[in-house]
């Protein structure tokens, strides 16, 4: 018998999950497993934004995807995916092409910028590591330029935070800890900086738990935020941007603008021909792309709707290892003829928002924490990912062991 071609397209959460779970269930002679990767290593995405701040080291938060995955079963591809071909079973990538009798669309998310002017131009976003290099370094260098200029322009010390969703709120929160270190570094009065953060929606952290979402803003004003809720970005420009409340419009002159303010899937998706909203698939029960029973779609690029809620899940990295896990499962039935697919049951634990390394609200297995008891079930949940892809070895080389 022909051995199958498995191709999984992306090393996120999603993608590595399904190639670390299925080297472990298929034998070498069983199936070829090809994982294609823009780069050669994978990175934390949930720990994107302390890479943004400052407040921990790139190479801290991504590894080489080498240290997981079983060479011996696994062809590693390092390579850009172009488009998808379904109806010929091929994948074009930057550099060449793959043809696959199954296939596993992991690809993740983009910035969604929802045709706002100038933000595409202006405003950067928590996307990956170079975006997030590309962040830290900005800040730095408007604060290593500010007392080099014979006139002095305070808005270079102005960051603008789009958005107070949880990435905007977990930046802030990694932000206020950056910042006097920057003063203090560059010879900066504190009282020079602004850090604004900027909330479309009646209130920051829409949907999560009033007295939670309270005691974030709470924590994050006494540090220097200012919030401006039910407010929304209408443009950005090279010198700030232009918000609105009500029929009021405001400028506000930053010299750094993030936008935070939402997310979609891969634009593959899009390139593929798959219907979609937002680069996301309505997958079926058993998480494939309807009319194409070989190619499976997980993490940010499949929507998968909550029964309960009617709405879709939200796209998160706890969804996306699950998804990962029954992946592999389903593709070991498909490779061997053997047993039914199952559907997919997400198994929601909770939700974790950091606010710096020391702080965190959450909500798990249904019960509230916050404080540095929400921040150790972080670092916890950090850990946990860490290990279900690498192990303890991975744990051990890229844990967080500093709890306070
Ligand atoms: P990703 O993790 O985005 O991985 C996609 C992979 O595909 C990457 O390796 C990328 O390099 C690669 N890739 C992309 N395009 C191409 C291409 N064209 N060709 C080749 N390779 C490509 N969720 C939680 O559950 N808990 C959290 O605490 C949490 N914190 C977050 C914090 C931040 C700052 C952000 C931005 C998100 C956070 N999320 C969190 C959401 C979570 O990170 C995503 O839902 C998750 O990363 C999705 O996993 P994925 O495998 O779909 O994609
Ligand atoms: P999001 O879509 O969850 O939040 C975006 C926020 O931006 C919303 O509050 C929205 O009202 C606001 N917004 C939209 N347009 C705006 C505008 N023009 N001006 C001002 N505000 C505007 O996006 P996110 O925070 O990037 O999160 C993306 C996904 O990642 C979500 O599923 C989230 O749950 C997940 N995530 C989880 C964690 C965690 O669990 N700790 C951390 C980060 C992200």
């Amino acid at each position: 018998m022909k051995k199958p071609n498995v191709v999984i397209l992306g090393a996120g959460y999603g993608g590595l999950m399904t190639t670390v779970r299925l080297q472990k269930m298929v034998g070498v002679n069983e199936a070829n497993i090809t994982l294609v990767n823009k780069n050669d290593y994978h990175y934390e995405t949930t720990w994107l934004h302390e890479a943004s701040a400052g407040t921990l080291h790139h190479d801290r938060v991504r590894y080489p995807i080498a240290d997981v995955i079983d060479r011996n079963k696994v062809n590693f591809v390092k390579d850009t995916v172009v488009k998808i071909v379904p109806d010929e079973k091929r994948v074009i990538l930057q550099n060449g092409e793959l043809s696959y009798d199954y296939l596993v669309v992991a690809l993740g998310f983009e910035s969604e910028t929802f045709g706002i002017k100038g933000l595409k131009e202006y405003a950067f976003s928590i996307a990956n590591v170079n975006a997030s290099r590309q962040i830290r370094e900005h800040i730095e260098y408007q604060f290593a330029t500010y007392n080099t200029e014979e006139e002095k322009r305070d808005e270079r010390l102005t960051i603008v935070v789009g958005g107070a969703g949880f990435t905007g709120i977990e930046f802030l929160g990694e932000l206020v800890n950056r910042v006097p270190v920057l003063c203090r570094e560059y010879d900066i009065d504190p009282h020079k900086v602004r850090i604004i953060c900027v909330e479309a929606a009646p209130t920051a952290l829409p949907g999560f738990d009033p007295e939670l979402v309270e005691y974030a803003v709470g924590l994050l004003e006494r540090k220097g935020v200012e919030f401006k809720i039910g407010t929304a970005i209408k443009e950005c420009t090279p010198d700030g941007i232009i918000v609105a409340k009500g029929d009021e419009i405001e400028e506000i002159k930053a010299g750094t603008v993030i936008w935070a303010a939402g997310v979609r899937g891969s634009y593959v998706i899009d390139e593929s021909g798959f219907e979609a909203m937002r680069g996301r698939v309505k997958v079926d029960p058993f998480l494939r792309a309807p009319g194409h029973d070989n190619i499976f779609i997980v993490g940010d690029c499949s929507l998968v709707i909550n029964e309960e809620t009617n709405r879709p899940y939200p796209p998160t990295a706890q969804i996306a290892m699950q998804q990962g896990e029954l992946c592999a499962k389903n593709l070991a039935v498909l490779i061997r003829e053997q047993g039914e697919l199952q559907p997919f049951k997400p198994d929601i634990k909770g939700t974790v928002c950091s606010l710096g390394h020391d702080d965190a609200i959450g909500v798990v297995f249904g019960k509230k924490m916050w404080g540095t008891k929400a921040s150790f079930m972080k670092k916890m949940i950090d850990n946990r990912a860490l290990y279900l892809i690498g192990g303890p070895s991975l744990v051990m080389k890229k844990g967080k062991f500093k709890f306070f």
